[in-house]
């Protein structure tokens, strides 16, 4: 017999992308295969981000497609998972007749049987399909499981379901009991819920026991991890345990807030050689009057000094961050205390976010009243000052060798490979005459020759040339410079992760 097929689709954030591979493990292990694409596929799921409008629209434009398919193919399983699938499960119920499953984050643990009850439900609603009913045959299976079950972390990982070898992300904590007023996260993913120690590398030694080096840790304010679970049980601990599997190379993680940057998270980021030296520490504004508006709980002030004793420790950890531009009465004045605060910082890399109102935070209430051209000037002067950062920054780089793990081919360029270094920069160098994939997965010198705002060009070298294993954790004095309070660089941006802490 056959086996039915699947087509999965990822949108918004890096959690979304692992529940993606979570819910795949699952699939597969009850039997399912992917399919070459969404047309020829059984069963179509969008996982689905509400953090931005843009990812939204994009989602409601693939699921009209979708109805139209139905009406043609009525055994066809479509599923709605994710944020969206919470926060819109009525209106989908009750205007979406061709959709067959909204499944929220928190009920992915069993999404197997979800998926199976929809798809024998919709083979037996074929069977009676009348095509001449027109739009009224598209009716599916109406199975909703939003908002209950078990999360999608109970799942035994198929280790082997992962996008690149020799790199993985691992949920630690799920949900986010923070108070900013402009996010929908705490409504479409609960409160707050760390995994144990045990658990976590549990997953991470079979994963690197699978080839993976590089490990991501994943939380919607992953430095808060363990708060639930008792004292003593910090990010600094885990990391401090997950530092023991010995083939494991590179450990991040992310999305930090900056109220939890504590003493022992900084001490572990200066003492461990294997955490990557990027923190990604979103800001969102430079001005006191408009982070109390979000509710941010911290000020200018205070997160500078954060970022002092950070650097103070590990001077050679970068800064990452996201702004909002254009929150409900920020004025000019504020705004340029934004910029300031990233000229101060000098940060590697920034996300830049205009400011659009999601329906049931509490800033959906406020007037949205800073004008969309005014948004966009703002966006645009943030932008420049980042890609200036990121130039003066990568342009310190030029002669440096650099450790590179290596991703595949360019994404632009096929006759060229890239790949990251230990400060999440991206690095393109020149592919081998037999094509180097077996280069991917490794980690090769590369002499940088070339900056460019978003990326970096070198030239691989031997292993026997290279001056040092871990070229960028030795940067030259004029980059460590970069992170100097009162001496701010001008660098540029990559575009990172769509982030919201
Ligand atoms: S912005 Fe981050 S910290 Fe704030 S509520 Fe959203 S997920 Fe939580």
């Amino acid at each position: 017999m056959t086996a039915p097929t699947y087509h999965l689709t990822s949108y918004g954030c890096q959690m979304n992308k692992l529940d993606s591979e979570l819910v795949e493990s699952r699939l597969r292990q009850r039997g399912y295969e992917p399919a070459a694409d969404e047309a020829s596929a059984n069963v179509v799921l969008l996982n689905t981000c509400s953090v931005r409008q843009h990812a939204e629209d994009r989602v409601w434009s693939r699921l009209g497609k979708l109805r139209i398919r139905k009406r043609a193919e009525p055994a066809l399983v479509v599923g709605v998972l994710g944020c969206m699938a919470e926060e819109h499960k009525r209106f989908m119920v009750a205007r979406m007749p061709h959709v067959d499953l909204v499944v929220g984050p928190s009920a992915f643990g069993d999404i197997d049987v979800t998926v199976e009850n929809a798809r024998h439900k919709n083979l037996e609603l074929a069977k009676v399909h009348d095509p001449s009913a027109g739009k009224h045959a598209v009716a599916g299976a109406g199975l909703v499981a939003a908002g209950i079950g078990v999360s999608g972390d109970t799942i035994v990982r198929d280790v082997k379901v992962r996008p690149h070898k020799s790199q993985a992300f691992v949920s630690v904590m799920r949900g986010c009991n923070m108070p900013c007023t402009y996010c929908i996260v705490p409504t479409t993913r609960g409160d707050e819920v760390s995994r144990p120690i045990d658990a976590i590398v549990e997953e991470a030694a079979r994963l690197c026991g699978d080839g993976v080096t590089e490990i991501t840790l994943l939380g919607q304010t992953v430095n808060a991890y363990g708060r639930d679970l008792g004292p003593g049980i910090t990010l600094a601990k885990l990391l401090r345990a997950l530092h023991e599997i010995p083939s494991l190379r590179r450990l991040a993680f992310i999305t930090s807030h900056p109220n939890f940057l504590s003493e022992d998270l900084i001490a572990a980021m200066a003492e461990l050689p294997k955490v990557a030296r990027y923190l990604h520490l979103p800001v969102q504004s430079g001005s006191d009057r408009v982070l109390k508006a979000m509710r941010r709980g911290y000020t200018r002030e205070r997160y500078l000094r954060r970022v002092e004793q950070l650097l103070a420790k590990a001077p050679d950890i970068e800064l990452h961050s996201d702004f909002i531009v254009g929150y409900p009465s920020e004025t000019a004045a504020e705004f340029d205390e934004s910029a300031s605060l990233m000229l101060q910082v000098g940060y590697a890399q920034s996300y830049v976010f205009q400011y659009s109102p999601r329906p049931g935070t509490v800033a959906a209430g406020l007037v949205d009243d800073v004008s969309k051209a005014e948004k966009e000037r703002r966006n645009q002067v943030l932008l420049t000052i980042q890609d200036s950062l990121c130039v003066q920054k990568n342009n310190a780089l030029v002669g440096t060798t650099q450790e590179v793990l290596v991703e595949g081919e360019s994404p632009k360029d096929a006759t060229r490979l890239s790949g990251r270094t230990v400060h999440h920069r991206i690095v393109h160098f020149d592919r081998p005459q037999d094509g180097g994939l077996d280069l991917v997965g490794r980690y090769v010198p590369v002499r940088i020759e070339q900056a460019m705002a978003h990326s970096l060009v070198g030239k691989r070298l031997a292993e026997n040339e290279a001056e040092h294993g871990r070229g960028d954790r030795e940067e030259p004095e004029s980059a460590r410079h970069a992170h100097d309070l009162d001496h701010p660089r001008h660098d540029g941006t990559r575009p990172h992760r769509a982030a919201t802490t």
